[in-house]
């Protein structure tokens, strides 16, 4: 059975074969436009949605829901139809709301400072289930509309392209969110860079760099190995050049390790020639790596260094640090009784 945000509209019209054809657009349109489930659906009769309710069930089941930021973040942990687990976080702002979506169960890339990377990969997300998530936040964030969405959750979106675009198509078609307002994040995987600059959604890129010379990055970020900073930057002016969109270039800052003179030299000369924006995360904790993130002092001065250099940067507040909702928390094991796997 498929999942609700995995059906495709053919497959809606051979579930509803022998109902009035209208019913067809009318389901469609109360999943995606209106974001309801089929048991919300009043204009349906009751045994139809009873129907369809049990031809299309949910893809997430909330194992739990968390606050914090005087509820201006949530956070839930999902349970998946196979038992994977993901999380998902929702974000009030006075100028926007924006979801941070999981993209693939655990991660890859193995990136020392984050959590995703430290307990591994589990599987592909598909489109759909990605896509619930933010049907979701859409759905608690009423009465205020969700804006935008980031997937900068669980997993590698570049790792898991198709289904990632998928997602992003039915996003910006179905559900009407615009595509300026959706942002993929990458450890910078080439071929996926060079993919999305031939896409005609000008979604946004950000690239998750965090140190601009090969013999740094390739311990922090490994996949560097694979992909060196100088045919990461090819791409990158790649997609700058095709998209005409402004990169996004994202550092965690670690105290020590990269956040000196040197290390914002290097960035500027990577950052400047891609008119990137640069935006610096404090690094936050995660149980696998034990270098703490740098004070606040040290990221000043790194922005300021940025800012002589021509570089624009700013610094992120941190969301949800205290429910391990923080940029490279997300490792569905924060429950009480659960270690790492
Ligand atoms: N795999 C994608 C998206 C997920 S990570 C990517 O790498 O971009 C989202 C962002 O959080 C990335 O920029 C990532 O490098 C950053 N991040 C990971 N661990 C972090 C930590 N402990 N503190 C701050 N930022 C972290």
């Amino acid at each position: 059975m498929p999942a609700p945000y995995d059906l495709q509209r053919e497959e809606l019209e051979r579930i509803l074969e022998g109902e009035p054809t209208f019913r067809v657009s009318q389901v469609w349109d109360g999943l995606h436009a209106r974001v309801l489930r089929p048991e919300e659906m009043t204009e349906l009769p009751a045994s139809l949605r009873g129907a369809l309710a049990d031809a299309l069930p949910r893809a997430l089941r909330e194992v739990t829901r968390q606050s914090a930021d005087d509820g201006q973040t949530t956070k839930w942990l999902w349970s998946l139809h196979d038992g994977a687990e993901i999380e998902t976080v929702l974000m009030h702002y006075p100028d926007r709301v924006t979801v941070c979506v999981s993209t693939q169960a655990g991660c890859a890339m193995a990136c020392q400072f984050c959590a995703t990377g430290q307990a591994g990969f589990q599987r592909q997300l598909s489109g759909g289930e990605i896509v619930e998530q933010v049907a979701e936040a859409i759905r608690a964030a009423r009465p205020r509309r969700l804006s935008n969405v980031v997937f900068m959750g669980m997993g590698e979106p570049l790792a898991n392209y198709d289904r990632v675009w998928s997602a992003v198509t039915r996003l910006n078609g179905a559900m009407g969110l615009s595509a300026r307002h959706l942002t993929l994040s990458t450890v910078g995987i080439v071929p996926g860079i060079r993919r999305l600059a031939g896409e005609a959604l000008p979604v946004n890129l950000a690239v998750s760099l965090h140190a601009a010379n090969d013999e740094k990055r390739d311990v922090l970020v490994p996949i560097n190995k694979r992909y060196p900073l100088a045919m990461l930057a090819e791409a990158c002016a790649e997609y700058v050049a095709a998209t005409k969109r402004r990169l996004s270039i994202e550092w965690a800052m670690i105290h020590d390790v990269n956040d000196g003179g040197s290390d914002a030299t290097e960035l500027a000369a990577f950052a400047r020639p891609l008119g990137a924006h640069v935006n610096l995360i404090p690094l936050n904790p995660t149980p696998g790596y034990s270098v703490r993130g740098s004070t606040a002092q040290r990221v000043r001065a790194f922005r300021d260094q940025l800012d002589s250099l021509g570089v624009n940067a700013t610094v992120r507040i941190t969301r949800g640090a205290e429910i391990d909702a923080a940029c490279g928390q997300l490792a569905a094991w924060t429950l009480p009784g659960r270690t790492p796997s």
